[in-house]
């Protein structure tokens, strides 16, 4: 099957995703989504265990569960964030790509695969390019919808 997202960077995949959504870049929406981005590094470090120091180990969760809450604070609108630098900024978003990927190598997990799916997985909560929305606004999951299989890529 022909698939016209091949050749677009991950980037783009999710930038095109987010616009179809209705999500434009402004303060609150980068607010919104900078607090995704904190939950999803906490979802790693929630997957980690520092062998060898058991203190260590718990600093590391008590630093990840203060951090969630900020993460759903950004989420609900409580707070929000402004960038201080933003050359340094994005330098950081890049680096972050690059480590994640490094990661994933060092881990030996196939992350091209997994990066297919789970941005072919996104594509489908888009029912005919909109998304599907609650009563309140939030973006659902269309009916039908299952989150991408991952367990012959680890
Ligand atoms: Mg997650």
């Amino acid at each position: 099957m022909f698939n016209m997202n091949q050749n677009k960077t991950n980037f783009t995949r999710t930038s095109d995703w987010l616009a179809a959504c209705g999500k434009e870049p402004n303060e609150k929406n980068l607010s919104l989504q900078f607090g995704c981005h904190l939950e999803e590094l906490m979802e790693q470090i929630d997957e980690v265990i520092l062998v060898g120091s058991v203190s260590d180990n718990e600093s590391l969760e008590m630093a990840a569960t203060r951090i969630k809450g900020i993460a759903h604070r950004l989420k609900t609108g409580a707070t929000g964030i402004r960038i201080k630098n933003r050359e340094k900024f994005l330098d950081a978003l890049c680096d972050g790509e690059v480590t994640g990927n490094g990661v994933a190598f060092m881990a030996n997990m196939d992350k091209n695969e997994a990066d297919r799916r789970v941005l072919a997985t996104n594509d489908m909560k888009l029912v005919n390019g909109k998304p599907v929305l609650s009563p309140g606004g939030k973006i659902m999951k269309p009916p039908g919808w299952v989150a991408p299989y991952l367990g012959d890529c680890v």
